[in-house]
């Protein structure tokens, strides 16, 4: 049974290496290439594959299963049936043809390092920032998630607070600042006896602990810096309660300088905006939010008003037709702003009320007091259908749309048409 050396393992900063290949298999559609060595790390552990290329050919992932570590390939790459030997074949637009890769001699891989470096200064900056927890408060990692975004963990006290987040924050880099050496090896059982172990490890037999020295010990089959000081930044920037735990989001080293990047566009443009001093900023926002509420007030009180005399100057207007005024009119504004008029004249004795709202989409909205017999529903349902239109409602309210404008006038022409009938 053939198995990977994991590279890795010895140097985490190895990027580039020569390998052979030892099988190969299609994984959902592409074509997975086992070596005898391998610098690429496999997901696992929390922390995510690596990607680059393999004889000039992209790898997309990186697994492993038993002792061989899989190199996935990128499907439908041109050459590729000829990869490491010559390329002398026709492009090849499908998937790998595993047997001439099987065939092939030693190949190159090289690993996307940036990628890889920003694994480990995560990686190793989860370790840091997991002990700062344990050391300032008990609060153990239950969980680790390294995405492409946020990092997390998720601690087994719920209770710490914003000071208590700075203070952890602030031990952890001091961490870095001390530029500790991160070592990592295999020991035996009773070795591992004598650690004092961040967490027991769950697997048997010899177990692979990463030393940050003096600081944490803890089991872990990832990659890691050589020192603390590497992390460069370790930046909390979001906690959220989950039930008994707290979940920790955190940035490190190039993550959190391009956060910071981030950040200062946002204070810039924040500036720009109020033409004040970033100290400044807030105090404008809350300025600017305390004068919006004023406005709206103020608002609030002059459409009242407003609604209040539009609708006298209406109902003066309105025509006496049997023991009814109606107000029957086409207006132009905004429809919760006519349904406002229309709510106050409702309040009149013997009134009903015909409105034809031009906009985008002409309404109608019928309305009547409440001592007025006639339904409002129904005279808006056959109104609006002589305007080529449709709608309803109650007895003492009801809305509809028509087509046009010249529905408008249409559809009020026929309610009048049908009051006058019934006043008769
Ligand atoms: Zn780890």
């Amino acid at each position: 049974m053939s198995k990977t050396e994991k590279l890795y393992y010895q140097d985490a900063y190895l990027r580039t290496f020569t390998a052979h290949v030892v099988a190969v298999r299609t994984l959902n559609g592409h074509t997975a290439v086992a070596l005898d060595r391998t610098a690429f790390y496999p997901t696992g552990g929390g922390q995510p594959n690596d990607t680059g290329s393999l004889a000039g050919l992209r790898v997309i992932d990186a697994l492993a299963e038993d002792d061989l570590v899989w190199h996935v390939l990128q499907a439908g790459q041109a050459g590729a049936s000829k990869a490491g030997a010559s390329n002398a074949g026709a492009p090849d637009a499908g998937a790998l043809d595993p047997a001439a890769l099987s065939g092939a001699a030693e190949m190159t891989g090289v690993l996307d390092w940036e990628r890889r470096f920003d694994h480990m200064q995560q990686h190793t900056g989860q370790h840091v920032l997991s002990e700062a927890f344990i050391q300032f408060g008990n609060a153990h990692t239950v969980a680790f998630h390294l995405g492409s975004g946020a990092v997390t963990i998720d601690l087994d006290r719920s209770d710490l607070t914003h000071a208590d987040l700075a203070a952890v924050e602030a031990a952890a880099n001091a961490v870095i600042d001390r530029a500790l050496p991160v070592k990592a090896a295999f020991v035996t059982n009773a070795e591992l006896a004598k650690l004092p172990l961040r967490k027991q490890p769950a697997v048997a037999g010899a177990v692979r602990i990463v030393e940050v020295a003096g600081y944490d010990w803890s089991a872990c089959g990832g990659t890691h810096l050589v020192n603390t000081a590497q992390i460069g930044l370790i930046k909390i920037i979001a906690s959220e309660r989950r039930g008994a735990e707290l979940r920790i989001a955190f940035l490190c080293g190039g993550r959190a300088r391009a956060d910071y990047a981030r950040l200062q566009g946002l204070a810039e443009g924040l500036v720009a905006r109020f033409t004040t001093g970033q100290d400044e900023a807030l105090g404008a926002v809350d300025r600017l939010v305390e004068e919006a509420k004023a406005i709206r007030k103020d608002l609030a009180a002059l459409e009242g008003e407003w609604a209040e005399s539009t609708a006298a100057a209406w109902w003066a207007e309105a025509l006496p037709i049997g023991a009814w005024r109606v107000v029957s009119r086409v207006v132009e504004y905004p429809v919760e702003r006519a349904r406002r008029v229309a709510q106050v004249l409702k309040a009149r004795p013997g009134t009903l009320i015909f409105l034809g709202v031009r906009a985008e989409r002409p309404q109608l909205l019928f309305g009547r007091a409440d001592d007025v017999t006639l339904n409002a529903g129904e005279l808006l349902k056959a109104a609006a259908a002589a305007g080529g239109g449709r709608g309803g409602g109650r007895p003492e309210w009801a809305q509809g749309g028509v087509p046009s404008a010249e529905g408008l006038e249409v559809a009020l022409a026929a309610a009048l048409a049908r009051v006058k009938q019934v006043a008769r």
